[in-house]
């Protein structure tokens, strides 16, 4: 007799559960530990944003709303779409949830069978394949390497389709990796999707967040994939707006009607002040935030590649850096031995009390994820101490 479901038992201990609880224990002893692991921008919600917010509640705008979100925002969220993607959606295709985390996990549920695969490409956010495992399907993992920038190639894409596919996740820009696809990339990958019937889930949370090159949508670059494509994104990264939960998907409308309905027995609708907050929010974007992030990837990319050992693409989006640490692999620093991104990981947050999050969370454990979304003088503190880590290894 089992006290708990099957579903709920195949779900993977989270890779980052060890360092998380240690830097968290860390820091409540009052260590100065730098932390590279956050996943949320250091910035505050945009104040026009989190005073919509506060005049809602205000307001007596505290009631239930549509399950799919009001029309206010679901319509705010077209023109978005419209100006920003060049995709053209009416307010009855998009459905505003409880994050695009709740938004993901809406559609895996809404279009997934027991026995369907998912196309996932590695590195991935490490919700992904935990998502897809609890709609009934496996994910098919896609391992992309260093040599390809993290991007899966169109081959890649084609060789890992079989019968039972029944959705591709593409995320650009990506966690862990900040890799961008290109026009032509995108493009390409559209061809061999072209070529399959199978749904695309593409998570743009990123999009806000790129340094010299350009944001696409695949459905835009290829229209004919309109019909089965299904386009996720939030408030979270692009106005710091972690906290009030808030993200939406825009797809075709019989999938969409689906996630509507499965949201109106599971959650209802996402709460209704950080609706009204998130119609305030397009126009509230602050750019100087994109540019305080260009500059500390800037820094801390020069900063890791002169170390000695470690390899570091130059992300073109998002706030993280993935360097490849596995030459490291086999060193030893107080006669305890680094055998994998993990212990890399553990023994600098013990010892030098920088945390970053190994490479294994994200299906790539030749690397290690540090955020910089935190101030460029702890990033600066992050460097000297990763250096002084290295310098002691043997
Ligand atoms: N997708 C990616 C790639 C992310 O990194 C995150 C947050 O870390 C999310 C989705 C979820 O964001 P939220 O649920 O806060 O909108």
């Amino acid at each position: 007799e089992q006290r708990l479901s099957a579903r709920v038992r195949g779900i993977a201990p989270s890779a980052t559960m060890s360092i998380d609880a240690k830097t968290k224990a860390l820091l409540n002893d009052g260590q100065p530990v730098v932390n590279m692991s956050v996943g949320e921008p250091d910035f505050d919600t945009p104040k026009a944003a989190a005073f919509a917010g506060i005049k809602a509640i205000v307001n007596g705008q505290t009631r239930y709303t549509a399950a799919a979100g009001t029309l206010d925002l679901r319509k705010a969220i077209v023109s978005k779409l419209m100006r920003e993607n060049g995709l053209q959606y009416t307010p009855e295709q998009i459905v505003v949830s409880s994050g695009a985390k709740h938004s993901l996990f809406n559609i895996f549920l809404a279009i997934c069978d027991p026995g369907d695969e998912v196309i996932l490409p590695a590195p991935y956010w490490v919700s992904y394949p935990e998502q897809i495992r609890l709609s009934g399907a496996e994910p098919v993992i896609v391992s992309c390497t260093e040599a390809s920038g993290f991007k899966m190639t169109p081959e890649q894409l084609e060789a890992a389709m079989t019968p039972k596919t029944k959705a591709v996740m593409l995320n650009s820009p990506n966690n862990p990796t900040g890799a961008v696809y290109s026009r032509e990339e995108l493009t390409a990958l559209g061809e061999v999707l072209l070529k399959h019937d199978v749904y695309v889930v593409t998570d743009e949370i990123y999009e806000k967040l790129v340094y010299g090159v350009e944001h696409y949508s695949i459905n835009g670059l290829v229209p004919d994939l309109m019909s089965r494509t299904v386009v996720v994104n939030g408030f979270s990264k692009a106005f710091a707006m972690t906290g009030w939960r808030l993200g939406y998907l825009a797809g075709p409308l019989d999938v969409v009607k689906a996630v509507s309905s499965l949201q109106s027995h599971a959650t209802g609708n996402p709460a209704s002040m950080s609706q009204a907050a998130g119609v305030a929010a397009f126009d509230a974007f602050d750019p100087s935030m994109v540019e305080a992030f260009h500059e500390r990837r800037d820094y801390l990319v020069r900063a890791l590649k002169e170390m000695d050992g470690l390899q570091c693409l130059m992300p073109d989006g998002a706030f993280y850096v993935f360097p490849n640490i596995s030459r490291l692999y086999g060193k030893s620093l107080e006669g305890k031995r680094i055998e994998n991104s993990n212990d890399f990981c553990t023994m600098l947050l013990e010892t030098d009390l920088v945390a970053a999050v190994p490479g294994s969370a994200f299906g790539a454990p030749d690397n290690m994820r540090l955020s910089y979304a935190t101030s460029m003088d702890q990033i600066k503190l992050a460097v000297e101490r990763i250096q002084h880590f290295i310098s002691r290894l043997q």
